[in-house]
């Protein structure tokens, strides 16, 4: 196999695998360590690339997909980052015989445990630190565009669900997922405004869609960076 390199139609150069077989097209694939193009013994190289040019938003789209799915999970250790409202936070954990309230301060969370090397005990207290904080911080939201949209605030959970990021049942109970206080709070805005969209109209319809744009006008950009950010979420 050799390492090429090719500029695709947006001016993006990339590393690419090139394996010559006894085979009639040409073939692209994006594995883990990125695109490797499968050709005939004989094609002519300027052929090759304008072949490889034509795909290259397929390529662009599936090495952003590959990004995406590449995320390490949280170490629970001192001196790890994590995210909170869209901005790096460095967990600090400190051993002391007694059990400490975590210090959260402007970029760091800081856990003291007399368990300090159980990163089981650090995992829990960081999340439930994060769960306390975002209740709070999504109980300002509802209200705040529960207003906007003229509807009483509803009762609020939190959820805890792999899969989606809040829901609202038909008695009007909004639930909102603790991992979204990670992300961005125009995210945050957005998703707390879906859910109370659906206090008007429980569906997926241009009407619902409609209700959305009068709280939060920008949310097709928001339902977008969230679909991105969805694997960096569920890092914690
Ligand atoms: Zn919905």
């Amino acid at each position: 196999m050799k390492k090429k390199y090719i500029t695709l139609l947006n001016g993006e150069m990339i590393e690419y695998q090139l394996e010559r077989r006894a085979r009639r097209t040409v073939g692209l694939k994006v594995a883990a360590d990125g695109l490797v193009v499968h050709a005939p013994k004989y094609i002519l190289e300027i052929q090759l690339k304008k072949l490889i040019q034509e795909k290259s938003n397929w390529i662009l789209n599936k090495l952003e997909k590959r990004k995406e799915n590449h995320v390490l999970p949280i170490v629970w250790q001192d001196g790890e980052t994590m995210s909170l409202l869209g901005m790096d936070i460095t967990l600090y954990v400190v051993n002391d015989k007694k059990n400490k309230q975590p210090q959260f301060n402007h970029d760091s969370l800081t856990i003291t445990s007399p368990e300090s090397d159980n990163e089981e005990v650090i995992q829990r207290k960081v999340i439930q630190w994060y769960k306390k904080k975002a209740l709070t911080d999504y109980s300002r939201r509802i209200e705040l565009f529960a207003a906007k949209l003229g509807v009483d605030t509803p009762s609020l959970k939190l959820s805890n669900a792999q899969s989606s990021w809040g829901s609202c049942t038909s008695r009007g109970n909004i639930r909102l997922n603790w991992r979204l206080l990670q992300a961005p709070p125009s995210i945050i805005n957005y998703v707390t405004c879906h859910e109370l969209a659906h206090l008007k109209e429980m569906n997926h319809s241009a009407q619902f869609w409609a209700v959305v744009g009068r709280i939060y006008p920008d949310y097709k950009v928001a339902e977008k960076a969230l679909k991105q950010l969805s694997h960096q979420l569920h890092r914690m």
